[in-house]
C-alpha cells in the first residue's frame, strides 16, 4: 500500500502489504509545514491613515490599530513580528531567533494586544427581559493591537517576557485549579464521613 501526500501527490511512503497497490491519504511535512506557515502569516502592521500614534512613558512610539479591520488578530499569548505570528513560550524561542536571524533589516515590527473594548448592549446590562420581536442586538469585544518598530534584541525580550507572564499565568491558573480540587476532594471526605 502506498501512503501519498493528497495535497501535492509526493509518495511519503509504503506499507505492507506491499503487493497491494491502494493508496492511503496523508499529508507530506512539507505541505504541513506550509500551511502551519501559512496560518502564521498575519497583517501586523497597519495603514498610517487609520492607526492612531501613542507615545509611551519609555518614550517607544506604537500604532495602535483595531484587530481584525487594520491588522491581524493575535491571542494574548502571541507576538506578531513582521508578518508573523508567534506563540511565547520556551520551545519556540529558537524558531523565533531563526527568524528574526532571516529578517534583513535590523528593526522589526512587534505587534501584541493592546486593550480590549468590550460592549455590553443595554439589554443585558439592565437585565431586562429582551423581547421576542427584537433584533438581536450586538454584543462585541474590540480588540486593538499595538504596533511598535524595535530592534531585534528588544523583540526578543518582549518574547522573552510574554513567556514569563503566560507561564506565570499557567502556573496561577494551575494553583486555582488544585486549590478547587483540593476543596472539592474536602468536601467529598466531608460527604463520605456523614
Ligand atoms: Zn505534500
Amino acid at each position: 500500500m502506498k501512503i501519498v501526500c493528497s495535497i501535492c501527490k509526493k509518495s511519503i511512503a509504503e506499507q505492507a502489504p506491499y503487493k497491494d497497490q491502494s493508496i492511503i491519504q496523508a499529508k507530506c511535512t512539507d505541505c504541513i509545514n506550509k500551511a502551519k506557515e501559512m496560518l502564521s502569516r498575519i497583517n501586523t502592521s497597519p495603514p498610517p491613515e487609520k492607526s492612531r500614534l501613542e507615545t509611551y512613558a519609555n518614550g517607544l512610539t506604537g500604532r495602535i490599530s483595531i484587530a481584525g479591520e487594520e491588522t491581524g488578530k493575535i491571542s494574548f499569548g502571541e507576538l506578531g513580528v513582521s508578518g508573523r505570528k508567534f506563540e511565547c513560550f520556551k520551545d519556540n524561542r529558537d524558531e523565533f531567533c531563526n527568524y528574526l536571524a532571516g529578517i534583513d533589516s535590523p528593526e522589526v515590527d512587534v505587534m501584541f494586544i493592546h486593550s480590549l473594548d468590550i460592549k455590553i448592549d443595554p439589554a443585558t446590562r439592565g437585565r431586562r427581559k429582551k423581547k421576542k420581536t427584537e433584533e438581536p442586538s450586538e454584543k462585541e469585544t474590540i480588540t486593538y493591537n499595538c504596533t511598535v518598530t524595535v530592534s531585534k534584541d528588544d523583540a526578543l525580550s518582549m518574547f522573552d517576557e510574554k513567556s514569563k507572564t503566560m507561564k506565570e499565568l499557567v502556573e496561577v491558573l494551575a494553583g486555582v485549579l488544585h486549590r478547587e480540587w483540593q476543596a472539592e476532594q474536602a468536601g467529598k471526605d466531608v460527604k463520605d464521613k456523614t
